[in-house]
């Protein structure tokens, strides 16, 4: 945990809904991810969707093995990796599941797609008064996310460089 209060954090908070930069849907573009998570209580879900250029490291459809192998790689490197990009208090004993990650293709542009991953969050404490840190360094390709994190009542925004960053739930 010492190494959090070592590192210059870049975290924006928005205590509402006023901040239209980040209402509006991002477009699709390289290097940026939108995080999305929600618990109500103890229980909810994790949503993170990034051009999969940014993480698989193309977007045409997987056709060749090696492609294939690759989307499969970075599958399993996401879903194993998951509770190191987005760490609760280790006191609160949240749990990944993941529901689905899949490469997602608009039909009308075959030239880009999305990496899309949902987990569902189950925690044995309710997140209030306490810190997530965000940990994406390993993934060298993203520059930034967008992360928005409703916990009960509270609607928090942080926008995640490449560096750890924490965020307060309060
Ligand atoms: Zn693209």
């Amino acid at each position: 945990m010492k190494t959090i209060f070592s590192v210059l954090l870049f975290v924006s908070l928005f205590a509402g809904a006023q901040d239209k930069k980040h209402r509006e849907h991002r477009a699709h573009s390289h290097g940026h991810a939108e995080l999305s998570i929600a618990i109500d209580s103890l229980v909810g879900q994790l949503e993170f969707k990034s051009p999969a250029e940014s993480i698989v490291g193309f977007e045409h459809k997987a056709k060749s093995d090696k492609d294939v192998q690759r989307l499969t790689t970075a599958k399993v490197d996401f879903e194993t990796n998951i509770s190191k990009y987005v760490q609760f208090d280790s006191s609160l004993g949240c749990k990944f599941e993941k529901k689905s990650i899949e490469m997602v293709s608009d039909a009308s542009d075959d030239h880009h797609a999305d990496f899309v991953a949902r987990f569902d969050v189950t925690c044995a404490k309710p997140l209030q008064g306490t810190t997530i840190l965000f940990d994406f360094t390993s993934v060298k390709k993203l520059k930034n996310i967008d992360a928005t994190i409703l916990a009960g009542e509270l609607q928090l925004k942080a926008e995640i460089r490449k560096k750890k960053t924490t965020l307060e739930i309060k």
